[in-house]
């Protein structure tokens, strides 16, 4: 029968479908071709965090894994990360966007007044998601957005935060190799079958352990950093290998920097305040102090002016620019000794030729910055950035709506390729309501793809009606010929 559609005038329809069938084509993929190809094709992010990777590092030794990344992509020379300059606080503002007074870890050690209960990073407190539900990190949002998220031991990575942990991850071990976290997260990227991940994240315990003991200044710490340098190195190489270092937009930073300590710039506490009188939390250089019942006044007043490399702060005094005071957590008195001093409260504790901690506007407190991908600029070098300001350029990297936060993208936009800022909402950044957060922007995919299947449908239906209208005998058949197509358009 199909010769006679051939040779009539009524062979146009069946034309005009050949003609369509290319269009359709890709839309028969079987379902796990769609899934595979729907997440390679979604925008990839790794974030790197070398722990006490200070700033300058990057040119105090030949460098020459950093630098390639600087010359592909992007170098920020200035990071103002989150006071105080810690571990704990500052990997969680990486990766939410708030300061550690708005995401409520606010230190690697710390009391909740309001709960009465401690945490140390030390302790499997850490795995208690009270001291993390205050805010939602990006992994979490990710998966939320049906995305995937892969951790090697971030800070916080390996507790359920919100319910969560990330789709893959590792639970925290200080023994396992960088390079065995580097396999784990580049086999998570690569997986196949839809099953791989869109965002990671990547933390290695050096150079901040050696600049605790070694102290910053050490000529020892040259080592040190050449062997951060080949990790990196070995990082991108794995990339490579695995075909993903042109897909998977590379961050590398830092969560501090560190100072050169000195035995000889030591505050001891006990000569100036009984210990009778508080409870010590946090450690040096930023130390919460905790007044017996009824001895606030008592505390402050003896240690307010004790000793002029250490400043004492009530906690209703902290500096608004600090971002440190609106938080339960956040002690009642702070200390905070002067760049290169130590307070202890007595001589007897163990002793660091390094620490960070201090004000993060000290220069030695700032972290290094780099960054390359499809979603970057190349070879550009920007003056200063905010790490908070980090959270907000991930979410439009991976087109995610940011959360609320203390960041701000239009101050980071220029480290994005043309192509990305020119996705920049305007205003480039405003507030987003809670519950409108948390959403992958695919608005504009899933508009063309129902577009194109309107298209599509009034195409057969025009067809069906002017082959009904102009061939009424063969009105059966066409049917029965249209029916398994459109039936597969409306499955796609
Ligand atoms: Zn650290």
């Amino acid at each position: 029968m199909l010769g006679r559609y051939r040779r009539g005038p009524c062979c146009a329809p069946v034309l005009l479908w050949v003609l369509l069938l290319p269009l359709a084509a890709p839309h028969r993929l079987s379902h796990h071709e769609r899934r595979d190809r729907h997440v390679q094709d979604r925008p990839k992010l790794l974030l790197v965090s070398f722990d006490g990777f200070r700033w300058d590092y990057v040119d105090r030794v030949p460098t020459p894994n950093f630098h390639s990344i600087m010359d592909e992509g992007v170098y920020v020379e200035y990071v103002e990360n989150a006071y105080i300059t810690k571990t704990f606080p500052n990997h969680y503002s990486l990766v939410t966007g708030l300061y550690a007074e708005s995401h409520g870890v606010v230190a690697n050690e710390m009391y909740d007044l309001a709960w009465n209960r401690s945490f140390s990073m030390d302790t499997d407190s850490v795995y208690e998601p009270r001291w993390w539900d205050g805010a939602v990190p990006l992994w979490v949002t990710v998966q939320k957005a049906g995305g995937r998220s892969a951790a090697a031991m971030w800070p916080g990575s390996d507790v359920k935060i919100h319910g969560m942990y990330p789709t893959r991850y590792l639970r925290y071990n200080a023994s396992m190799s960088f390079e065995t976290r580097v396999e784990r997260i580049v086999e998570w990227f690569s997986a196949p079958g839809g099953e791989a991940v869109d965002f990671g994240v990547l933390y290695w315990e050096e150079p901040d352990e050696s600049g605790h003991s070694l102290g910053p200044q050490s000529p020892l710490m040259d080592v040190v950093i050449a062997g951060i340098d080949e990790k990196l190195g070995f990082l991108m190489n794995e990339m490579k290998k695995a075909g993903l270092y042109e897909k998977v937009n590379l961050i590398v930073t830092s969560d501090h920097g560190m100072a050169q300590l000195s035995a000889d710039n030591i505050i001891e506490l006990d000569e100036y305040v009984s210990r009778d009188l508080y409870t010590w939390v946090d450690k040096s250089p930023v130390v919460g102090i905790l007044p017996k019942e009824g001895k606030l006044d008592e505390v402050y007043n003896d240690l307010a002016d004790a000793n002029p490399n250490m400043v004492a702060y009530r906690k209703d005094n902290i500096p608004e620019h600090l971002h440190y005071q609106h938080n339960s957590r956040i002690m009642p008195i702070l200390l905070e000794a002067k760049e290169g001093w130590t307070i202890v409260q007595n001589r007897t504790r163990s002793f660091m030729l390094g620490n960070h901690g201090y004000d993060n506007t000290l220069r030695s407190m700032q972290p290094v910055f780099v960054a390359r991908g499809p979603a970057f600029r190349q070879n550009y070098v920007k003056t200063s950035m905010r790490s908070v300001d980090l959270y907000p350029l991930m979410c439009h990297i991976l087109s995610l709506r940011a959360l609320p936060n203390n960041g701000s993208l239009s101050d980071v936009q220029d480290l994005l390729s043309p192509e990305m800022v020119s996705t920049v909402p305007v205003p480039p950044h405003s507030p987003v309501p809670p519950q409108q957060a948390a959403g992958y922007s695919y608005a504009p995919v899933v508009g063309s793809f129902l577009g194109v299947v309107m298209v599509l449908c009034f195409l057969v239906v025009y067809i069906i009606l002017v082959t009904f209208k102009q061939r009424p005998s063969l009105k059966r058949r066409s049917w029965e010929m249209s029916q398994p197509l459109l039936q597969e358009d409306l499955h796609l």
